[in-house]
């Protein structure tokens, strides 16, 4: 459970008429507000924003006087009413309004009948278990024609979520949704009127709606999913197949159940995001052909439902040959009850250029990286001709759609699902590197690792991306290192050898922990400074910590591959005294008794030590040696998993919300 955020000292203090901001440069045609915004701290004004629907964020209390200045004060996108909070760097009167409503609110006590209030209370506790968590963009560099293109790329996410929320029976319940701002505000979040956080989703009075109704998705027949079990019974009957093809919605055409392709299911709406996406091509530069060429192909797959072509246009392009990123389509199924029917999304982001830096440092090392991985698997594993295969790394602009999640975000996702570029193997894979990187997200995560890691080790511990962007572009590339999934051994591959789960285990252990050991083969080669090695090591040992909180296993007791990898880690560096834990140590934060000290000069060999142990195993197919490092570290009893996880839980989740960039781009 994460409530804690629910209760944050909510302070009220009597106005004073001090401080009063200094003049604007240049006079604003309203008189500038001289309000003194001093009634309620940061954490509880983002609250109550959501709360109470209103599209505005206090990103930073920059100089700590616990009042918002008008730089600190963005507006958002994806909300019912957009919001013009200043001008000429002062607040306008519409925030003054909006800072006393928020006030107003907190102070509030809801009135109304029991089972309503209840409803209420669940739906508030529902919002609080989210942090608002800024995603933004620097677009200050951009030509006025780039800019155009991202304002045309916002209209077709605004589209997108329209369609999205049409398929998934939303749509159709917006006009019964409570009146008050918090059952608004939820239904807005969540994408329809359930209840998605820890502690509510199974409250049956958690809901936007008074009486909690199901949605109706409007993929399938109405009167079918009257039935719980329609989903199986599609699955029996002899057309399945062309009933649940993912692009396809299924009608009631008297009695019988007919497949309509979603071109023309959505026509209206598929035919107006294709001339949107034609439209924003029209204003990228010469240089941005591939992308041109993109987003042409998926206008014509929204006109057509040929996915094909845009897939193929799709997978031409890389973080060389376009600044952005887009991936406009229907794709992933989660969202269907039946997980059959591709959901819309748009991913709009732009290529982060820092790993490509990265990415151009190592790639002339590849063959030195997979000879030195190799001498560490030993016999009967031989180093191969190898290449890279790196995600393009992406700051997101908008997630919408499908990819707008109430709480958490995608990170990395491979696509598309179908089609020859799926089974061909020349898909994309992303990762998402602008998320979490806002300030709130960074002293969050900085605070969990320092209520872990004593003093003398957070010392190393970076705030920057840096040590995370290092660390993940060593393991990505460590899976084509070494021995790897196709690698068989006695005739069997890895599956074969372990079992798919245990197999899973052990390739993202040993890209993990062949990670950490290239952090020393780099920094020997010159190409990353001490610094950044240590701020690496040190980093690993806090994502390893935060995978660790997430738990082994699945509710249906499946392996989790990170968090597993991630107990195994800290259990041998603590074996082998490269980590330390003292129950009389002081953590950083200066208040939990007991931590992880960090020998930084051992965990260099340690790493090495345990690269051989993993790479051996899987170069071996030594299952009885996989089977042991799981019951020692993961099962057993060597690494505290209840403090990690008691301590790296305290923070409530990220809940992504987007500037609206509508005042940089001239709109
Ligand atoms: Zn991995």
């Amino acid at each position: 459970m994460r409530t804690q955020w629910v209760w944050f000292g909510l302070a009220l203090a009597t106005a004073c008429s001090k401080d009063a901001k200094p003049p604007a440069a240049v006079r604003p045609s309203v008189p500038p507000s001289t309000k003194v915004y001093d009634q309620i701290q940061r954490p509880d004004f983002n609250r109550w924003a959501v709360r109470e629907n209103l599209p505005v964020y206090w990103s930073a209390d920059r100089d700590q006087d616990g009042r918002p200045d008008p730089d600190e004060i963005v507006p958002l996108l994806f909300y019912p009413t957009r919001g013009q909070w200043t001008a000429n760097g002062a607040f306008t009167p519409a925030f003054e309004q909006a800072y006393d409503r928020l006030v107003a609110a907190a102070l509030a006590q809801p009135t109304g009948t029991p089972e309503e209030l209840a409803r209420q209370s669940a739906v508030g506790l529902d919002l609080d278990q989210g942090r608002a968590t800024l995603v933004e963009n620097d677009f200050s560099k951009l030509s006025a024609d780039e800019r155009a293109f991202v304002g045309h790329m916002l209209e077709v996410a605004r589209q997108i979520d329209e369609l999205y929320d049409l398929t998934t029976g939303s749509a159709a319940l917006a006009p019964k949704v409570a009146a008050d701002p918090a059952s608004q505000s939820l239904f807005r979040r969540n994408r329809g009127p359930r209840c998605v956080a820890p502690a509510t989703e199974k409250n049956p009075v958690c809901s936007a709606i008074p009486g909690n109704p199901r949605p109706i998705v409007d993929i399938y027949p109405p009167e079918l999913q009257a039935d719980d079990g329609f989903c199986a019974a599609l699955e029996q009957r002899p057309d399945a197949r062309t009933l649940l093809a993912p692009f396809v919605v299924v009608r009631a055409k008297g009695k019988t159940l007919e497949a309509v392709p979603y071109h023309l299911a959505y026509a209206t709406q598929s035919g107006k995001i294709a001339a949107e996406l034609e439209t924003a091509a029209k204003r990228l530069p010469e240089s941005e052909s591939a992308l041109v060429a993109y987003l042409t192909a998926a206008a014509a797959g929204f006109r057509t439902n040929d996915w094909q072509n845009a897939d193929e246009a799709w997978a031409k392009m890389n973080a060389e040959n376009s600044k952005w990123y887009v991936r406009v389509a229907p794709d992933e199924t989660y969202w269907d009850p039946c997980a059959q029917k591709a959901g819309y999304h748009l991913t709009f982001a732009l290529i982060n250029q820092g790993s490509l830096a990265w990415q151009k440092k190592l790639v002339p090392v590849q063959q030195e990286m997979e000879q030195a991985i190799a001498d560490a698997a030993g016999k009967p594993y031989k180093a191969r001709t190898v290449t890279f295969h790196l995600p393009d790394f992406i700051d997101i602009v908008v997630n919408a759609g499908d990819d707008r999640d109430p709480l958490g975000a995608t990170i990395g996702q491979s696509l598309p699902n179908w089609g020859p570029v799926a089974n061909e193997g020349r898909g994309r894979t992303v990762a998402m590197s602008n998320l979490y990187g806002d300030p709130d997200s960074v002293e969050a995560r900085k605070s969990q690792a320092a209520s872990l890691l004593d003093a003398t080790t957070m010392a190393h511990y970076a705030t920057e991306a840096d040590p995370g962007l290092l660390t993940t572009i060593l393991h990505e590339a460590c899976h084509n290192l070494g021995p790897a999934h196709e690698y068989k051994v006695a005739g069997k591959t890895d599956d074969a050898a372990f079992g798919g789960q245990i197999a899973s285990v052990l390739e993202e252990l040993k890209a993990q922990t062949a990670g950490l050991y290239l952090v020393e083969f780099a920094r020997k080669k010159g190409l990353i400074s001490d610094t950044l090695a240590k701020q690496a090591y040190v980093d690993s040992i806090a994502w390893a910590f935060g995978h660790i909180a997430q738990g082994m296993y699945t509710a249906s007791g499946q392996r989790k591959a990170y968090s597993q990898l991630a107990a195994i880690q800290i259990g041998y560096f603590l074996e082998k005294g490269a980590l330390r834990w003292d129950e009389n140590a002081l953590a950083a934060n200066g208040t939990d008794k007991g931590a992880v000290i960090v020998d930084l000069d051992k965990l260099v060999p340690v790493i090495a030590d345990l690269t051989k142990v993993v790479a051996g195993i899987k170069a071996r197919g030594d299952k009885k040696g996989a089977e042991a490092l799981l019951a020692r570290y993961v099962d057993g009893k060597v690494v505290g998993l209840q403090t990690i996880t008691e301590r790296w839980l305290r923070a409530p989740k990220a809940s992504f919300v987007y500037r609206d960039p509508s005042d940089s781009l001239g709109r």
